[in-house]
C-alpha cells in the first residue's frame, strides 16, 4: 500500500486582492442607491483621502485610473510639445505615456542600485533648457530620494509630479507621500496596488489652480462653476465647455470598494510590513540581494518585494520564476525597464549600456509573492521553495 499522494497546493499568485463584507454592502447599497457613476461616494472618497494624508487643505480629485491622474497633472501644469519630463526607465510604462500624450519628450535615466529608485546625479545630469518637470516613482513602496530631487527642483525651476502608484502609505521624512511639496502626487487603486477599486486613482495637490484644471478636464472640459458667479439660480441643465477635456472621472461603484479599502490601508501596510520580515530574515543568508529598507521610522507601503539573484548563485533569475512556477508559486518583474521595450527604445534610440544599474538590476530581478491575504505558512512556504530552488543545485 502506497500512501496516498499529498493534495497539490493551490497555485499562489504573486499579487491578490483583499475585499471584505464592508466593500461588498457599500456596493451592493451603490447599485441598490441608483447612483452609479460619479456621485456621492466619489465625492466622500475625495473627502476621506485628504483626511487620511492629514490635511484636509489637500485637493484630492478621484479618477478612473493612476494614468489618468497623471496625464491630468502634467496637463494641467502646461506640459507640451518641445518640453522634456524626466522620469526613471525602471518604471511601468503608464509614467512615460501621459508626457507622450501631451506631445512632450520623456528623458529616461538611470536608478540608484542600492535603492531602486531614481537616481537624482542621473536627473541633474538629464537636465536641458527644455526640461520641465519630475516625475519620480517610488518604487516598490520605498520613498525615491525627496531632498535630493526637491533641490534639483527648485534649483532649476522644475514641477515635480509624484507617480505614487507603488506608495501608500509610504513616508519621506516622516511626511506621507502626498502632503510632500511637489506639484502633484498619484495614487494607483489597480487591482494589485496595496488598496485597489478594481480600476482607479487620486490626483492630490496643494495647487487650487492645478485642481481646479483637473477637475474640469477629468471631465469633458465641463465647467459649472463659471455660472455661478454670474447668477444665484443655477439652472441644473447649464454647463460651458471650456476645452476637450477627457473622460477619466471615478464612479461611486468603485469609489464604494475605495471607502472601506482606505480604512484598512494601514493594518495592510503593517501586514505587508511583517510579511516583508519574515522573507527578510529567512531569506538572509540565501545568495540573493534583498531589498532596500526603509530608514528607520519611515513607511514603506511594502507594494513589491523584489529580490535580486546574485551572480554567485547556482541558477539565474529565469530559471528561479521557472522553479518557482513549478512548485506552484507565482512571481513577477517589476519591470522590464522602459529602454528595452520596442516603442522607448526606436522612439528615442536608447541602449541598455546608458542605463547599465536599471539593466543589470532587470536581468536579477523578481518580485515574490506579498498581499495581505496571504498568510506565515504561506510565506514560509516561497521561502521554503526559493531556498531549495537555490541550495539544491550548490
Ligand atoms: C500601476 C502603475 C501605474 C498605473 O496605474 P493605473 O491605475 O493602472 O493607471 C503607473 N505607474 C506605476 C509605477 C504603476 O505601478
Amino acid at each position: 500500500m502506497s500512501t496516498p499522494p499529498t493534495p497539490a497546493l493551490p497555485f499562489m499568485p504573486f499579487a491578490l486582492p483583499e475585499l471584505g463584507e464592508e466593500e461588498i454592502a457599500e456596493v451592493v447599497d451603490t447599485l441598490r442607491s441608483g447612483w452609479v457613476t460619479t456621485g456621492p461616494k466619489a465625492r466622500r472618497f475625495e473627502q476621506d483621502f485628504a483626511a487620511f494624508l492629514g490635511d484636509e487643505s489637500l485637493h484630492c480629485i478621484a479618477v478612473n485610473s493612476a494614468t489618468a491622474g497623471l496625464h491630468l497633472a502634467l496637463e494641467a501644469l502646461g506640459i507640451g510639445p518641445g518640453d522634456e519630463v524626466i522620469t526613471t526607465t525602471h518604471t511601468f510604462t503608464a509614467t512615460a505615456e501621459v508626457v507622450r500624450y501631451l506631445g512632450a519628450d520623456v528623458k529616461l535615466v538611470d536608478i540608484d542600485p542600492a535603492t531602486l529608485n531614481i537616481d537624482p546625479a542621473a536627473i541633474e545630469a538629464a537636465i536641458t533648457p527644455r526640461t520641465k518637470a519630475l516625475m519620480p516613482v517610488h518604487y516598490a513602496g520605498l520613498a525615491a530620494d525627496m531632498p535630493a530631487i526637491r533641490a534639483i527642483a527648485r534649483k532649476h525651476g522644475l514641477k515635480i509630479v509624484d507617480d505614487a502608484a507603488h506608495a501608500l502609505p509610504t513616508t519621506s521624512g516622516g511626511q506621507l507621500i502626498g502632503t510632500l511639496d511637489s506639484d502633484a502626487t498619484v495614487f494607483s487603486f489597480y487591482a494589485n496596488k496595496t488598496i485597489t477599486t478594481g480600476e482607479g486613482g487620486m490626483l492630490v495637490t496643494r495647487d487650487a489652480a492645478l485642481a481646479a484644471r483637473a477637475k474640469v478636464m477629468r471631465l469633458h472640459g465641463i465647467n459649472r462653476d463659471a455660472f455661478d458667479r454670474f447668477t444665484a439660480k443655477v439652472p441644473s441643465w447649464y454647463y460651458e465647455i471650456v476645452a476637450p477635456g477627457f473622460k477619466y472621472n471615478l464612479t461611486d461603484i468603485a469609489a464604494a470598494l475605495g471607502l472601506h479599502q482606505l480604512k484598512r490601508a494601514h493594518a495592510f501596510q503593517q501586514k505587508r510590513a511583517q510579511l516583508a520580515q519574515i522573507y527578510n530574515e529567512a531569506l538572509q543568508d540565501l545568495p540573493l540581494i534583498l531589498p532596500p529598507q526603509p530608514a528607520p521610522g519611515e513607511l514603506h507601503a511594502w507594494h513589491l518585494y523584489v529580490v535580486r539573484v546574485r551572480p554567485d548563485a547556482p541558477i539565474g533569475r529565469d530559471r528561479l520564476i521557472e522553479v518557482l512556477f513549478n512548485a506552484g508559486i507565482g512571481c513577477s518583474v517589476h519591470y522590464m525597464p522602459l529602454h528595452l521595450h520596442p516603442y522607448w527604445r526606436e522612439r528615442y534610440d536608447l541602449q541598455a549600456s546608458d542605463f547599465p544599474h536599471s539593466q543589470q538590476a532587470y536581468e536579477q530581478m523578481l518580485s515574490l509573492p506579498l498581499y495581505t491575504r496571504m498568510t506565515e505558512a504561506d510565506a514560509q512556504r516561497v521561502v521554503d521553495a526559493v531556498r531549495a530552488a537555490l541550495v539544491a543545485h550548490v
